[in-house]
């Protein structure tokens, strides 16, 4: 979503006339969009933050700002630890800045278009989160669920198509509860029905689902609509119960496996991905184990894996002792990735030899690289400009993460 976000004002900054830097010293406007979900990435932000003091004597007009979702309501304790940043603004709301930019900018520049050269898009569809899992930093700083309406976000997708956008990536904390609170209630699956029509898109994505959330209907629109793509993104957590209930999730393990299975019945060669966090508090071997034992079962395509960070003002962290050693946290993160590697490895081979179509996003080191509508990477070289276009692959290579192919 921050990636999503950053894009989004990278683009409006330069309809205002503004122009990518080569180098930080030579920004006249630098924006740390920030994320906070775990100490680790929040100290990153710091680090960062705090290198960019010498900008402020270098160039004492430099506009320098800290966005996401370091920045809550209260934000003078921020402004007395970075007194050389001049703006603080809240996740997704970069009108404060936009509005300083756009009042320098000559007036021409304010008729400039959107021209857009990358063939894939972030769009946000719902802002914040209802959910409170217990250890979750991210309802405090992004507030509550929001939709935006859904003519609105057909309308930004009709512009980015016609300026040569041919995947979006409808983003959310939890996009299946979309459009609860518009008026008519449409929900999810109304939305991809709705956008499946736009000429010129040729694939649309969407997370994270969460699983109490995924309705049958949902399923059965990503098995019904061409468009979009076979690849649900729904993070597990944990595959012990009492974790599952302490995390405040609202399923359990048997709820999960039931409902990964319908998902595999109902969309042939669908692409699963699950977020895992270890080291709960007070999580046991034994109850490690059982999400060692969800994740070999289930046999996801992708795992992305964290040791719990407690996060100031969450439940978790008011409430419960942080208790398992970084260390034994370490341990058990490991054990996830390795486990899932051998699982990416065995699944990714059954691609040997196979034809696949990919969609064309970039060139990185010489190769074109593209994915496949399951979200599997893709690299193969040509000479030919193949940037936007849907392509067809032979793979002759597979690793846990990506792949190598010839062009057909
Ligand atoms: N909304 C999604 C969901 O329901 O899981 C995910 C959003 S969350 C910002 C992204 C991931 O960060 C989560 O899936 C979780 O695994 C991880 N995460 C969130 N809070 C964490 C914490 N306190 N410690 C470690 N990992 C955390
Ligand atoms: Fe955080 Fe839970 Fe909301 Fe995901 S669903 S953003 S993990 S509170």
């Amino acid at each position: 979503m921050n990636k999503g976000e950053s894009e989004q004002l990278a683009t409006s900054l330069e309809e205002a006339g503004c122009i990518p830097s080569e180098t930080i010293e030579a920004c006249d406007i630098v924006v740390i969009n920030s994320c906070v979900v775990r100490q680790s990435a929040e100290n990153r932000v710091v680090s960062k933050v705090k290198s960019l003091e010498p900008l402020r004597k270098l160039n004492p007009n430099a506009i320098i700002t800290l966005a996401g979702c370091i920045v809550d309501s209260d934000t003078s304790k921020l402004k007395r630890r970075f007194p050389h940043v001049d703006l603080f603004m809240k996740p997704g709301e970069f009108s404060e800045l936009l509005e300083i930019v756009r009042s320098k900018a000559p007036k021409h520049i304010e008729t400039v278009s959107t021209h857009t050269t990358s063939p894939t898009a972030f769009v946000t569809i719902i802002q914040g989160c209802n959910n409170f899992c217990s250890y979750c930093i991210v309802p405090y700083r992004r507030g509550r669920e929001k939709s935006r309406p859904l003519t609105e976000i057909h309308l930004q997708i009709e512009n980015l198509a016609s300026a040569g956008v041919k995947e979006v990536t409808l983003l959310g904390q939890n996009v299946d509860s979309y459009g609860h609170d518009l008026p008519d209630n449409p929900d999810l699956a109304d939305l991809l029905y709705n956008l499946n029509s736009i000429n010129g898109l040729d694939r649309i994505r969407f997370l994270t689902s969460h699983p109490k959330d995924m309705s049958q209907k949902l399923i059965d629109a990503v098995a019904g609509i061409d468009k979009v793509c076979e690849y649900i993104s729904l993070p597990v957590q944990a595959g012990d119960d009492a974790i599952l209930q302490a995390m405040g999730r609202g399923y359990t393990s048997d709820y999960y496996y039931e409902l990964v299975k319908r998902i595999r019945a109902i969309i042939p060669n669908v692409a699963i991905s699950t977020d895992v966090v270890v080291g709960f508090p007070g999580e046991t071997e034994q109850q490690f184990q059982k999400t060692l034992e969800l994740l070999s079962d289930l046999r996801f395509d992708s795992v992305h894996v964290a040791a719990y960070s407690p996060r100031a003002g969450t439940q978790a962290a008011n409430e419960l002792e942080d208790n398992i050693p970084s260390s034994e946290k370490k341990r058990r993160l490991r054990m996830v990735e390795d486990l899932q590697k051998k699982i990416a490895t065995e699944k990714n081979s059954e691609l040997q030899g196979k034809l696949v179509e990919i969609l064309v996003e970039a060139k990185h080191k010489g190769k074109w690289q593209g994915r496949t509508k399951t979200g599997k990477l893709v690299f193969f070289n040509s000479d030919e400009d193949y940037l936007g276009q849907l392509v067809n692959v032979e793979i002759y290579k597979t690793s846990p993460w990506s792949f190598q192919g010839l062009f057909q």
